[in-house]
């Protein structure tokens, strides 16, 4: 039998990013173990800032070309020229391998992963030159621009697509079993920094950060990232005659339908800022129902049954996901690598960037391993 001599990583984060870079590391030979404040299936995992509960999302990317001068602006020349051409292409890479993903689990394990494939039209009233020409056009099956006349009124520019819808419960729990099953651990702790998830009877070198604002250390004088605050504002309805995905990229934010494939839909609205975690569902449906005339159908908007909300701020980090190795040397000495994958905002590049994630991780091992054999040979000349 194989028995593999990668070593064990620690993982910190349990929801999307971490257990997707997890699976791929059991892949790759490496044993590891989750730690985290929460795990799927205890009773307070959902209510929690970091989950999208138990909702419905869909593939979408925000990467763009834009985003490569936006990068420009926060970065040094030298540095940012490697960005340029390497940043918003390999974002592009991360969720359009993203997508390949989950397509083909919607294609052969529907209803374990809790994955479908759904129709999509996407509107924007106030659209860029990037929204006008998207690069993702080639990736999403039956992509088309929807004729001017077909538009809903303050619209400018629409798509009509097919898509991803994510049943967010049912996949991380699903990611959950294939991670458990393959043979990872889970250790339950919250830690205040990043060296905690290492403990001194842990042989472990290697950590993979998936939490934003995790500092190494409690005492570190390092900013946090910068970041924007978003407020989304969910509703689950029941509406069965909705079964198509509507997303309106307004001035400030966007709003939403998912279908949940049960008879109930999530109708979301997320704005930046703070201030609008006490916005009227009346309202959300009542501007959504011009691009999705299926809503008044049957008793009109006043009949839908609202059966649940939640209101989450969630901080996104101004920059994009940070994926990237850090090495550093503890108080006693021992040198550490830290594999950042973290930042997201979305499950867009899960598989992408977790696949970039693994490459870090190999590479901070040559390295420890390589340093480890210079020691080695210091000692042997004693
Ligand atoms: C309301 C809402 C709606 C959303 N809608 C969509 C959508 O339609 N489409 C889409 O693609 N995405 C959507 N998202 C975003 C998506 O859910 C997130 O981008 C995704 O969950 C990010 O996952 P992550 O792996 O980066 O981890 P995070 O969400 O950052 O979670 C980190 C994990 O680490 C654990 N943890 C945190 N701090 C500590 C600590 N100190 N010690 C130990 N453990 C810790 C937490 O328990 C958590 O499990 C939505 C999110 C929300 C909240």
């Amino acid at each position: 039998m194989f028995t593999s001599t990668l070593p064990r990583v620690h993982v910190v984060g349990a929801n999307a990013y971490g257990y997707t870079t997890a699976i791929l590391l059991l892949l790759q030979g490496y044993k590891v173990t989750m730690i985290a404040s929460t795990f799927p299936g205890d009773p307070d995992y959902y209510s929690t800032t970091y989950h999208a509960d138990d909702t419905t999302s869909h593939w979408q990317t925000f990467a763009s070309i834009s985003d490569a001068s936006l990068q420009r602006k926060y970065n040094t020349w030298p540095a940012m020229l490697k960005l340029t051409l390497s940043f918003s292409t390999l974002d592009l890479e991360y969720d359009s391998s993203t997508f390949k993903m989950l397509w083909k689990l919607a294609k052969c394990k529907a209803v374990e992963s809790g994955i479908m494939i759904g129709d999509s039209f996407k509107y924007y009233q106030n659209p860029t030159e990037d929204q006008l020409n998207p690069w993702w056009k080639h990736i999403v099956p039956g992509f088309e621009i929807i004729q001017q006349q077909e538009l809903p009124k303050d619209v400018k520019l629409g798509y009509h697509y097919t898509t991803v819808l994510i049943n967010t419960k049912r996949y991380i729990s699903w990611l959950q079993t294939q991670f458990l099953s393959m043979g990872g651990r889970q250790r339950k702790t919250k830690i205040n920094k990043l060296l905690d998830a290492i403990t001194t009877q842990d042989h472990v070198n290697i950590i993979v950060n998936c939490v934003d604002d995790l500092q190494l250390e409690a005492s570190s004088t390092t900013q946090s990232d910068p970041s924007t605050k978003l407020c989304t504002n969910q509703w689950i309805v029941r509406a069965s005659q909705v079964r198509k995905s509507v997303n309106v990229k307004t001035k400030d934010g966007d709003m939403y339908i998912y279908p949940r494939g049960d008879g109930t839909i999530v109708v979301g609205s997320r704005r930046q800022g703070t201030s609008h975690s006490q916005e009227n569902p009346t309202d959300v449906l009542e501007t959504l129902s011009g691009y999705c005339p299926e809503l008044k159908w049957g008793k009109g908007l006043a009949s839908l049954e609202i059966i649940d909300h939640h209101s989450v701020v969630k901080s996104i980090r101004n920059h994009g996901p940070r994926i990237e190795n850090q090495f550093i040397v503890t108080p006693s000495g021992r040198k550490l690598a830290v594999t950042h994958n973290y930042g997201h905002n979305g499950y867009q590049s899960t598989w992408g960037s977790s696949k970039r994630a693994i490459r870090l991780v190999n590479e901070a091992h040559a390295r420890l391993e390589k340093d480890s054999q210079s020691m080695s040979e210091l000692l042997s000349h004693l």
